[in-house]
């Protein structure tokens, strides 16, 4: 027999593909392009995925190693699956290597088949409930069924924006579009994205209840490998017909997928930040086309790249403009000026007697505070020390419960300690104010009330954050306070209270974008109160903002409601200052021990390649400039071409490397921490 050799796919920075050698063991079957293999590499043995099978070879005789074995008993991943991680490799300038293998999960990419033989097992085992009865669906209103309509008529690609306010029940249009996508075949499969699963469980139940004769698969980082790996083949073996998962599930491999979701489109998190820095965002419209399939982007306040989208006609807008519960209403947003009402506690008079009518109805607030711990900072008004990281260009913040120091970016961790470390003074002053020290504060102000607190903090432990948010649920709570992890999402029936003590940092970040998040955030949080009908007797449901600006525009916009507003007014700032959306940027991010080096390194960047078309802007260090003892500089690339835009980076690239240098460096694809 003529001896087999396997193009392969490595997880390797190197850009190119590897040939190895096949040799059957005993009636092993030949092996298929997209079957995975284990192989020696170096002095390692990896993982990788084969591309071609053929007769031929470059690599001389003595050269060639041979796989180890071939995971013949996973299906080969199909074509249209390989072409999107070489879509996303070219586009994010990485090799395919590196897109496709950590796309599958750990458990495939091991020196034993065990757990993959396990999994298979358990999978044929898993039959559906069968006579479950589905609970069932409530009418739609005419604008949500317009888009049910419209979505699930449609069977080629077609991108919908769902702009819908808080409460307009766009998960119900979610719910019943996937249920008519369904019910077109036995295979058909529906992929549902979310921002985070822990903090959305409602809807995990929601889909269960919903759905009981199908298998639901959830994809998300929190997973135990063995779990993740079963999920993934009950994706891959199209065995699961709804698959519910965060941004990583947009790689995985849906042989039968026929509509995807993405449900609050605008969330920062659908934007890995390490590693290959993808959008899944911006995949999953991709992967939609490519299958030819629709792809719904639902939120009540999209990014400005979608809104403009939609505006140019290339996405189709589906409006839903009132709550979906009849009677529930918007909540009234009012603005507390801070200059004028002095808070004591972080809490204003007008703020404290709003949660006293609460208590005294029974109905619940929600105290939004984008800080966790006790106070950012503490300092010593002897000497003017104060907290410092010794590792970041932070402060450490103050954690009161468990009597530490804590720096938020590099974990560095110290006791509290008894007297100034510089002076000796032992009066040592919290500046500012955490969620822990609102906590405190209402304990004392409202003794009798149930104070409940939600950040990452309290929820560290696995399946805590569920359990917190069913005891809100429950109503066993009566002041909520919480970061941006209770703004998602939740739908609190008891909710007539919300407010936002201290929002006000975000107005006059460097980051352009920052207040566009802010806006969004606020919007989303507002949107938890009046989600039922205001009750008999009871208080109307309102939103309070505390602020020194109260005249600032992204504020009268909250109050108008004005998404539209406000986002038109951004697109065109952004569009006479040159910004995306409007034009394609790039950032080449440089880290050494010392912030010069990393300048050098991106000064040298700069001027290796002819740029044509093209905007390099100046090296400047990261606003947060030093992480664990890391300095970090960044250069921002600009044009107005996608393409010239790309082009240029696959040479640039190429020349970067040349380099040779001992710098760090990554370059990241429509960055949006800038
Ligand atoms: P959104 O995701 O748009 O913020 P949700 O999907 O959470 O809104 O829906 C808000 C509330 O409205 C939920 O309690 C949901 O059960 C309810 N709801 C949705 N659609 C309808 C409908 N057609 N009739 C009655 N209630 C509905
Ligand atoms: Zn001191
Ligand atoms: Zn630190």
């Amino acid at each position: 027999m003529e001896p087999i050799y396997l193009t392969i796919a490595l997880d390797t920075p190197l850009d190119r593909l590897f040939d190895y050698r096949w040799e059957p063991v005993a009636d092993e079957a030949l092996p298929q392009v997209g079957q995975i293999a284990w192989l020696p590499f170096g002095r390692q043995e990896i993982a990788g995925l084969i591309l071609a099978v053929g007769s031929q070879t470059e690599v001389p005789a003595d050269k060639i190693k041979s796989v180890l074995a071939v995971r013949h008993q996973c299906p080969a991943l199909d074509s249209r699956w390989i072409d999107l991680c070489r879509f996303a490799a070219d586009y994010y300038q990485r090799p395919l290597g590196e897109v496709a293998i950590p796309a599958l999960p750990k458990n495939l990419r091991v020196p034993k088949a065990t757990s993959l033989d396990r999994n298979l097992k358990k999978l044929a085992k898993l039959a559906p409930a069968q006579d479950a009865s589905a609970v069932q669906e409530p009418a739609l209103n005419a604008q949500q069924q317009t888009a049910v309509d419209v979505i699930s008529a449609n069977t080629a690609f077609t991108a919908y924006l769902l702009h819908g306010v808080t409460g307009s029940g766009k998960t119900e249009v979610y719910l019943q579009t996937a249920a008519r996508v369904l019910a077109q075949s036995q295979q058909t499969q529906v992929l549902i994205l979310v921002p985070e699963i822990n903090l959305t469980p409602q809807l995990e139940g929601n889909i269960r209840n919903r759905f009981p004769g199908l298998q639901i698969a959830t994809l998300h980082s929190g997973m135990a490998e063995g779990e993740r790996l079963l999920h993934w083949l009950a994706a891959h073996t199209g065995q699961a017909r709804i698959i519910l998962g965060t941004r990583l599930a947009i790689l995985s491999s849906l042989p039968h997928l026929k509509l995807i979701v993405i449900d609050e489109e605008h969330d920062p998190s659908y934007k890995q930040q390490e590693g290959l820095r993808y959008s899944a965002r911006d995949l999953a419209v991709w992967r939609a086309h490519q299958l030819g399939i629709p792809v719904v982007l639902g939120s009540a306040t999209p990014s400005l790249e979608t809104w403009q989208h939609a505006k140019a006609g290339r996405y189709q807008k589906l409006e839903l403009s009132e709550r979906a519960v009849q009677a529930a209403v918007l909540p009234i947003v009012k603005i507390i000026n801070t200059e004028r009402e002095k808070p004591s506690e972080g809490l204003t008079q007008r703020l404290v007697s709003a949660i006293r009518q609460r208590l005294e109805k029974g109905e619940q607030s929600l105290l939004f505070l984008n800080r966790r711990g006790y106070a950012p900072v503490i300092h010593c008004d002897a000497c003017g020390w104060i907290s410092n990281c010794t590792r970041c260009t932070a402060h450490l913040v103050m954690h009161k419960l468990d009597k530490k120091l804590r720096c938020h970016h590099c974990g560095l961790e110290q006791r509290i300690p008894r007297a100034c470390p510089t002076c000796g003074n032992i009066d040592l002053q919290p500046l500012g104010r955490g969620t822990q020290r609102l906590e405190e504060g209402l304990q004392v102000l409202f003794p009798e009330a149930r104070v409940f607190r939600i950040d990452a903090d309290s929820t560290r432990l696995k399946g805590s954050a569920e359990a917190a948010f069913d005891t809100v649920h429950r109503g066993e709570v009566d002041i909520l306070i919480g970061t941006q992890m209770v703004a998602k999402g939740h739908d609190f029936k008891n909710l007539t209270l919300v407010a936002a003590l201290n929002p006000d940092s975000a107005l006059f970040s460097q980051d352009f974008r920052a207040s566009e998040r802010l806006f969004a955030q606020l919007m989303q949080v507002a949107g938890r109160a009046g989600r039922a009908a205001q009750k008999e007797g009871g208080n109307a449901s309102e939103v309070l903002i505390q602020t020194r600006y109260p005249d600032h525009p992204l504020y009268h916009a909250l109050m108008a409601h004005n998404y539209p507003g406000f986002a038109d007014d951004l697109l065109e700032e952004r569009q006479q200052a040159a910004m995306p959306p409007f034009i394609y940027q790039a950032l080449l991010r440089a880290e050494a021990k010392e912030l010069e080096t990393a300048i050098l390194f991106l000064k040298d960047a700069a001027n290796c390649t002819p740029h044509h078309g093209i905007t390099i802007n100046d090296p400047i260090p990261m606003t947060m400039t030093r992480v664990h003892n890391v300095d970090r500089a960044q250069l921002l690339v600009e044009s107005t071409s996608r393409p010239a835009l790309q082009a240029f980076l696959k040479e640039w690239i190429t020349d970067l490397r040349a380099l040779k240098s001992r710098v760090k460096w990554g370059v990241e694809i429509d960055p949006v921490d800038i």
